[in-house]
């Protein structure tokens, strides 16, 4: 049985992959290259190979409540949606609070990973280490992987004629930091996901001109939604989740169209994207209609060809004396420490079993943390994804045979296509994947029970905000304050944005009361289903 364990990485992932593999009693050693926990989100002015880069600017894009580790809340005086700076704060206390940091070689990158000769009896593997150009190899019984997957830019330079042509300056978003080197120039910005919005948004304060490129559009979605709540509070729901399920799909794409144009006409700003109904991440950005109602953004088409000073679009527009194309078009992923097969199929896309664990393993003694792309936030979706992978190298909880994953693993992919189009991460349905991993480690929130023993938490878990604390509730790693976290939840939400002592009025209308109501039968009929 595994008892020591390497961790690559202490980002979002890594820390909890750490604390986890601590609580289930094995010797864990988390190796960082970098000096310091946080990875993407400590923020660096110059971008470092083999690690993700951000802007200066970023914040994120779901709210504290959705956004924390389900058995610690980020502090109440934080703001809902927090800068990269303070969101690091948090993850310092998390490490600190776990008493995780002396468990971290700092400044010690992982080169590779292999299976020992004799793998398919112990599952060991020889991880060797460099640090200050020293090399060091040592024999682990399991490693997971935390390394992110926001750190190899996907610059596809082949799919733009005429890029060598070009005089100007060309670059990836990773390289993207402050905006003041911008100022007074012609900037193009390619790709409509939260970088190129982000970055198109913040050069149009200052450039001279900035034009944005979309081959397929986007919905955009506003941080703050329904009530000035933030939109993860209210769209991410059992209760939602479940219509998805239960509606058929030309019913539940019509009401996912109708709520993504609720705010405005996609259209009216060339932002619609060309395939309505696919669930693909939408964008998260406030200002970038007004950005385009101000005339600081421009939104064009896809790039027919690039010249030496212009650029050529799909309509056959023009922009012209462009100064700086800044390619924000995602990331692919890798991992250069070992051997690629392990983690990929033979079409060289990565396939993971529940996107953690590579299903052709001989023992299952290596997983994949932080991967999966969903539209929760990734501590709530690492924390029960490690909890589970730690489990299964103890051997507490069993895979299925390596057929049965291999086949499930193909029926999904063919399923998530259908919902979420071809994308590079793994992609998937937030509260079907927690709660599927959950129930895999005895800490699905059981509602049947909850309606008979608490049926106002019951309400608040099945409508409310699907929140981390719902993963700590009961079972294994049960968290004593999570009731009160659920509870609490709205009145946290609206504590950080009310500073000013205004009138108490009604936190809910009693229009929405009223609907809720109506929808109890609704609620039984889940918790039927949930039960047969
Ligand atoms: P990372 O944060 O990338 O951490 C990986 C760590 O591994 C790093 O510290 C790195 O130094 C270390 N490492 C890598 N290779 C080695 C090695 N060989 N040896 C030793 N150490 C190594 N997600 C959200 O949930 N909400 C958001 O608001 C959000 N905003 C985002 C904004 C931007 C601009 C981007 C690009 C992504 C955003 N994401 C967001 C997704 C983001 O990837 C996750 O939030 C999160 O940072 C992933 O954490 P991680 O620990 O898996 O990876
Ligand atoms: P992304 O979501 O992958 O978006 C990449 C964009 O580039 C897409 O619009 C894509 O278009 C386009 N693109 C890719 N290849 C192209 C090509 N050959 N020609 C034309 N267009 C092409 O990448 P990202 O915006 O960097 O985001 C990465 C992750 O970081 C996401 O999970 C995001 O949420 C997160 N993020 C968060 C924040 C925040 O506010 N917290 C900010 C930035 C990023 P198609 O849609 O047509 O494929």
């Amino acid at each position: 049985m595994a008892s020591t364990i390497a961790i690559i990485g202490s980002g979002i992932s890594g820390l909890v992959a750490l604390k986890c593999s601590l609580e289930v009693g094995l010797q864990a050693t988390c190796f960082e290259k970098s000096d310091c926990v946080g990875g993407l989100w400590n923020f660096m002015d110059h971008a470092e190979n083999g690690r993700a880069s951000i802007y200066r600017s970023v914040f994120t894009n779901a709210c504290k409540e959705m956004m924390c580790y389900p058995d610690f809340p980020i502090p109440d005086e934080y703001p809902n949606f927090m800068h990269n700076a303070v969101f690091l704060e948090y993850l310092k206390l998390y490490a600190k609070h776990f008493d995780l940091l002396r468990h971290i070689k700092f400044r010690t990158a992982v080169v590779s990973v292999q299976k020992r000769p004799d793998f398919a009896k112990t599952g060991q593997w020889d991880v060797v280490t460099e640090q200050d150009g020293k090399q060091k190899s040592v024999i682990f019984d399991a490693v997971l992987i935390c390394t992110g997957h926001h750190v190899y830019p996907n610059l596809p330079l082949q799919s733009f004629s005429g890029i060598e042509k070009f005089k100007g300056q060309y670059m990836h978003n990773r390289d993207y930091k402050f905006p003041e080197k911008y100022t007074g120039k012609n900037v193009l910005v390619v790709g409509l996901g939260n970088s190129g919005a982000d970055i198109a948004v913040e050069l149009g304060r200052t450039a001279k001109k900035v034009v944005l490129s979309t081959r397929s559009g986007s919905w955009i979605m506003s941080r703050v939604w329904d009530n000035g709540y933030p939109w993860d509070m209210v769209y991410l729901t059992r209760y939602q989740s479940f219509l998805n399920r239960i509606l058929p799909r030309a019913v539940s794409d019509w009401r996912y169209e109708s709520m993504m144009e609720k705010r405005f006409n996609h259209s009216h700003y060339g932002l619609v994207p060309v395939n309505k109904s696919l669930r693909k991440e939408p964008v998260f950005n406030d200002d970038l209609t007004a950005s385009i109602t101000c005339g600081t953004v421009t939104v064009k088409p896809n790039i027919r060809e690039f010249r030496e000073t212009s650029v050529v679009f799909d309509d056959g527009s023009m922009m012209k004396n462009v100064d700086v194309v800044i390619f924000a078009t995602g990331y692919s992923y890798a991992y250069p420490f070992m051997d690629d097969s392990i983690v990929k199929n033979n079409k060289n896309k990565v396939s993971l079993y529940k996107g953690v664990f590579p299903p052709k393993l001989e023992k299952p003694t290596l997983a994949v943390i932080g991967l999966v792309q969903s539209l929760g936030g990734i501590p709530p979706t690492s924390d029960v994804q490690a909890r589970w992978a730690v489990r299964v190298i103890k051997g507490t909880c069993k895979l299925p045979p390596k057929e049965t994953m291999i086949s499930e693993l193909e029926e999904e992919e063919g399923e998530k296509k259908n919902w979420f189009g071809r994308s590079e991460t793994l992609s998937t349905d937030y509260v079907v994947y927690m709660d599927e991993l959950s129930s895999f480690i005895g800490c699905k929130p059981n509602l049947s029970r909850l309606c008979l023993t608490d049926p106002k938490l019951a309400f608040e878990v099945f409508f409310g905000p699907c929140s981390p604390y719902q993963f700590r509730l009961h079972g294994p790693g049960k968290w004593d304050g999570a009731r009160k976290a659920i509870l609490n939840q709205w009145k946290r939400t609206i504590d950080a944005t009310q500073m000013r002592v205004v009138q108490a009025h009604q936190e809910t209308s009693s229009l929405i009361t009223l609907v809720k109501i109506l929808f109890v039968p609704l609620l039984l009929l889940a918790l039927f289903l949930a039960v047969f």
